[in-house]
């Protein structure tokens, strides 16, 4: 059953600026986990930066998780720029095949060590390029999610350069191939950056994972 997104405090939560807090290659240096984080994943060139930027309304936000030295970090960005909230996490891309094993061996160690540790995280977003879908390729990311009991829920970039029918056949292929993977949402968001399609419905399935009365949120005005 699909959730109904709460559209208005999606936009709410991402009214405000978000600012990039800190880069982090071990763990000693993440940051305190004392706020609520939900966090970005996926191949190189599925669209990440993009989507942080289109989410934020920042348009080069993401820019530093592509700056020379900072794509192997996990990148946190706290939203909204001042004041508590909550961290959005940009782990870094996998998938370089020309990568060395030692770069891929590091790879792995930080992100488990992140998907192990922190309790804070809620939910990781795991990006699929739409046009793509899931590949076996992906398939030990996903196990790896399963293992760490972190709950993961996926997302389609790019979904302007794929066909509504066509679409609508990888959603349910790939619902189906979901079905295997007990930590993965059952919904699946499919987003473009360049459209602005499933931007709302991102946020508010962001802002859904988040204490929002903390943060201050009244609710909408009005009828729900
Ligand atoms: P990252 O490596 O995952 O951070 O990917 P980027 O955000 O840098 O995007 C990789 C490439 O895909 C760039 O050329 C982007 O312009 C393009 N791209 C990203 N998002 C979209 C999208 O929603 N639609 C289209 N058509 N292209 C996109």
């Amino acid at each position: 059953m699909a959730e109904t997104p709460n559209l208005a405090a999606g936009e709410w939560l991402f009214a405000r600026p978000a600012a990039f807090e800190r880069g982090v290659k071990k763990v000693e240096d993440f940051p305190p986990a004392d706020r609520l984080e939900v966090a970005l994943c996926g191949r190189s060139n599925v669209g990440k930066s993009s989507l942080l930027n289109a989410i934020t309304g920042r348009r080069a936000l993401a820019r530093v998780s592509h700056t020379p030295g900072r794509t192997r970090e996990i990148n946190f960005f706290r939203l909204p720029d001042e004041g508590m909230g909550f961290y959005l996490v940009d782990l870094p891309g996998y998938g370089y095949a020309e990568a060395p094993k030692s770069k891929i061996a590091g790879w792995n160690a930080l992100m488990k060590q992140y998907l192990r540790g922190r309790a804070t995280l809620r939910r990781v977003f795991l990006l699929i390029d739409g046009r793509h879908g899931l590949k076996s390729a992906d398939e030990p990311f996903l196990a790896a999610f399963d293992a760490s009991a972190v709950s993961y829920q996926l997302v389609f970039t790019k979904a302007d350069k794929v066909a509504a029918a066509e679409m609508a056949e990888r959603r349910a292929e790939t619902e189906e191939a979901l079905r295997a993977h007990p930590a993965a949402h059952p919904d699946l968001l499919a987003t473009s950056s360049v459209t602005g399609e499933g931007i709302p419905e991102l946020r508010a399935a962001i802002a859904g994972l988040i204490d929002l009365a903390a943060l201050g949120y009244k609710g909408p005005r009005g009828p729900a």
